[in-house]
């Protein structure tokens, strides 16, 4: 018997072995050749494609992209294109495959496109392969403007990759290396909670907001510790073979599934790709964990944080760069002149982070993410950067020029051999939100719902910057060890300040980073205006990844979005106090009084539950009914318009509102009886499954 992988990896993906055996020779070294395809290329592949998805049951194609909603877009035409004597003429060409036109006025343009101009169009991107999902052929495509403007995750992504190709491979080359090209990889680990659907059904906020906007803390959170890599329950187990079985079909590498701190909370990792293949895979990912779930009679949360008092959902990517040959370049060495390499290589990324602290917490800033970064689960929002005990002291003997005490090196750049002291001793400290974790960075602050093209394209772009900046100090260098040593050394020194490998989560580190000058930008409206500090605009526009509208509008996109979540959160939590929780708690009361008054009736009884509750209950659903009411008012002033001033507004004043409503909510919880109360608790939730 075959196993299932070998029989169902890739098979629904016209991926190169199809393309081998579909495209004449001509036809597949043309679409290989890195050229821009002429269009009877274009029609060659588009009709073995069509032939392939026919014969495999598609009935439809569609451009499949990733406008700035941060959710995947799709529009799915058929394959029919006439009739003939009454049968169907089936077509697909050439022009169908590389560009699509979609009428974008609906999709967020943050201003780039004057609804004159409402078209958009979408274009082929033949380096992610095409798939075949529920009948139809997915296309994965770039979607701009048709002035040129990316309005999506991916455009921006495909342009960092390629300056950090052009910036890595003129470092390389100092080093004598014939690398043809340098490849951005990315593993994106993925958390999310699994509920059941029935529960989350009758839960609004769920629904309107995917996450949880009230809700008592049950009396066992995660406090045992006894989900994490805990055994799988049968029906959790059973979801996730069929999602693995999906995702492989698709051709995505799902490797590891694993049970979560918190309870009902899981992670899959993949095997790294191409960065922009692995984030195209990390949106189909997301989209089938849903479609699995559903079916297994679950609900996938994907929100950053579902549920207060445990753990949020983040999405680690790590990330690393790699050669046409295979050459992991964050990989120490053998030789001395490797190792030289990484060291420098590595220093760059430091220093990156340093520098561009901000446009990395700008990356990964959402509504939904605002609860997660410093919430003592997750990293915090100050960006730091942590190499482990044993490279950091590798880096101090290199500054000090003294003698490496652990392994008794001498390392001198360029001459001698790094201690052979990675993987085994990077001990993980999960509070950083970057580290570097034996030949790969781990940038853990993502959400567990954002697109890795985001946090990406910056890596990207920081890391071109200062190979660049580094290119042009090393180039002419006659003695070039020395230079390099120099400007290691130097790097090091002038950027100490990012490298941290103390508890991120502590009340300490806040300050301690604060003195060390640190960003420290909590919220989303605090990172998110410095996108369009100068030296931010310069680096995008230096290495052609965003121009300075691009910038502006996904600013305003993203503010605009932030506006729109708090908006929705609010109005939820007013319509789910005004409409199911202080009428159950009148219920309850009632329920109460009436036993009160039919008990004393009959006799002469004290009656003390009751009273109790009576007074408590009444005395707290009165003061839950002013914050309410006080909300209410307030969601009535909040500024016209989704800019920087209604965000602000909502993180000063909607939502310390919000928490003041919740606290007294959810305090009522713990007291209202169990059936009277309108929705599933915590502890059914996340424990029932
Ligand atoms: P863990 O962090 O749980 O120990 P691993 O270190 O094996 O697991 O990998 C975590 C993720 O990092 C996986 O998705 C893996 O594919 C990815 N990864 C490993 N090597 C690289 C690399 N060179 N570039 C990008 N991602 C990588
Ligand atoms: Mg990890």
């Amino acid at each position: 018997m075959s196993c299932i992988i070998s029989e169902v990896f890739g098979s629904e993906v016209f991926n190169d072995s199809v393309m081998q055996k579909r495209l004449s020779p001509e036809v597949y070294k043309a679409l290989h050749s890195g050229q821009p395809m002429n269009m009877e290329i274009a029609n060659a592949v588009a009709a073995a494609m069509k032939d392939w998805a026919t014969e495999k049951g598609a009935t439809h194609y569609t451009h499949w992209f990733q406008p700035l909603t941060g959710i995947t877009a799709e529009k799915h035409d058929s394959f029919l294109s006439g009739s003939k004597g009454g049968k169907p003429i089936l077509e697909f060409k050439g022009k169908e495959l590389i560009k699509g036109e979609s009428d974008a006025s609906s999709f967020p343009s943050g201003g780039l496109r004057a609804t004159f101009e409402a078209r958009g169009y979408t274009a082929w991107d033949p380096t992610s392969y095409a798939f075949i999902k529920n009948g139809t052929l997915y296309i994965p495509t770039a979607f701009c403007s048709y002035s040129g403007e990316a309005l999506d995750a991916k455009t921006p992504l495909l342009r960092s990759m390629e300056a950090l190709n052009r910036s890595a491979l003129r470092i390389l080359k100092l080093f004598g290396s014939n690398a043809k090209r340098v490849i951005a990889t990315c593993g994106p680990e993925q958390e999310y909670f699994l509920i059941d659907r029935d529960m989350y059904a009758r839960r609004k906020d769920l629904i309107y907001t995917g996450r949880t906007l009230y809700g008592a803390k049950p009396p066992k959170g995660q406090e045992l510790e006894d989900h994490y890599y805990g055994m799988l329950k049968r029906r959790v187990e059973a979801f996730m073979r069929d999602l693995d079985v999906e995702l492989w079909k698709v051709g995505v590498m799902a490797k590891t599934e694993h049970n979560e701190a918190a309870p009902s909370q899981h992670e899959l990792a993949p095997i790294f790709d191409t960065a922009n293949i692995a984030s195209d895979h990390n949106q189909i990912t997301m989209e089938l964990l849903r479609k699995v779930a559903h079916q297994h009679g679950f609900k996938c949360l994907l929100h950053e944080k579902p549920f207060e008092g445990i753990n949020g959902s983040g999405k680690h990517d790590n990330w690393s760069l790699s050669t046409d040959d295979g050459i992991n370049l964050f990989e120490p060495g053998k030789t001395p002149a490797e190792n030289a390499q990484f060291l420098l290589f590595l220093v760059a990324v430091i220093k990156g982070v340093n520098e561009y602290q901000d446009l990395l917490r700008i990356s990964v800033a959402s509504a939904g993410n605002d609860h997660r970064l410093g919430a003592n689960e997750a990293p915090p929002a100050i960006i730091s950067m942590f190499l482990g005990d044993e490279l950091s002291e590798i880096l101090r003997s290199i500054v000090d020029r003294r003698t490496y005490e652990g392994k008794h090196v001498d390392i001198e750049i360029g001459v001698d051999v790094l201690p052979h002291f990675m993987k085994d001793t990077t001990d993980r400290n999960r509070t950083s939100p970057f580290a570097f974790t034996g030949n790969k960075f781990e940038f853990r602050s993502p959400g567990s719902s954002l697109s890795i093209a985001g946090p990406t394209t910056t890596l990207n772009t920081i890391v071109a910057q200062i190979l660049d900046e580094f290119y042009d100090e090393l180039k002419d260098k006659e003695n070039f060890n020395e230079a390099l040593d120099d400007l290691i050394r130097r790097t090091i020194i002038e950027n100490e300040a990012i490298l941290f490998n103390g508890d991120g989560y502590s009340a300490e580190w806040v300050e301690e980073a604060q003195r060390r000058g640190l960003h420290n930008l909590p919220t989303t409206p605090d990172a998110l205006p410095h996108i369009l500090d100068e030296k931010n605009v310069a680096l995008f526009e230096r290495h052609g990844v965003y121009s300075r509208a691009e910038l502006e509008s996904r600013y305003a996109i993203n503010l605009e979005n932030y506006c729109k979540v708090l908006k929705i959160e609010s109005l939820t939590m007013v319509e789910m106090a005004k409409k199911d929780i202080l009428p159950a708690v009148s219920t309850y009361v009632r329920k109460l009084a009436e036993t009160v008054s039919c008990a004393k009736s009959i006799a002469d009884v004290e009656c003390g539950f009751e009273t109790d509750m009576i007074r408590k209950l009444t005395g707290l659903s009165t003061n839950m009914y002013k914050k309410m009411l006080s909300l209410e008012e307030l969601i009535e002033t909040v500024p016209f318009g989704e800019g920087q001033d209604t965000a602000d507004y909502y993180k000063n004043t909607i939502i310390p509102a919000m928490n003041k409503l919740r606290k007294v909510a959810d305090e009522i919880e713990t007291l209202v009886g169990e059936k009277y109360w309108p929705y599933p608790t915590y502890g059914r939730m996340l424990f029932a499954v």
